[in-house]
């Protein structure tokens, strides 16, 4: 199971992203922070974020 947890990225946010196929978790989150935070970050940047959480 991949995650993406809002919170973790210093978001005052309940949303978490997850799912077992990283590029839909990927999409989901990217679509969350664009929308919600106006931050819009790239795929390889979340795809780091997952990759450095191990
Ligand atoms: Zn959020």
């Amino acid at each position: 199971m991949i995650k993406l947890v809002c919170r973790d990225y210093g978001f005052d946010c309940d949303f978490i992203a997850s799912g077992d196929d990283v590029k839909q978790v990927v999409d989901a989150y990217g679509h969350h922070s664009t929308e919600e935070h106006g931050i819009e970050y790239s795929k390889e940047a979340l795809m780091q974020f997952i990759i450095r959480k191990g």
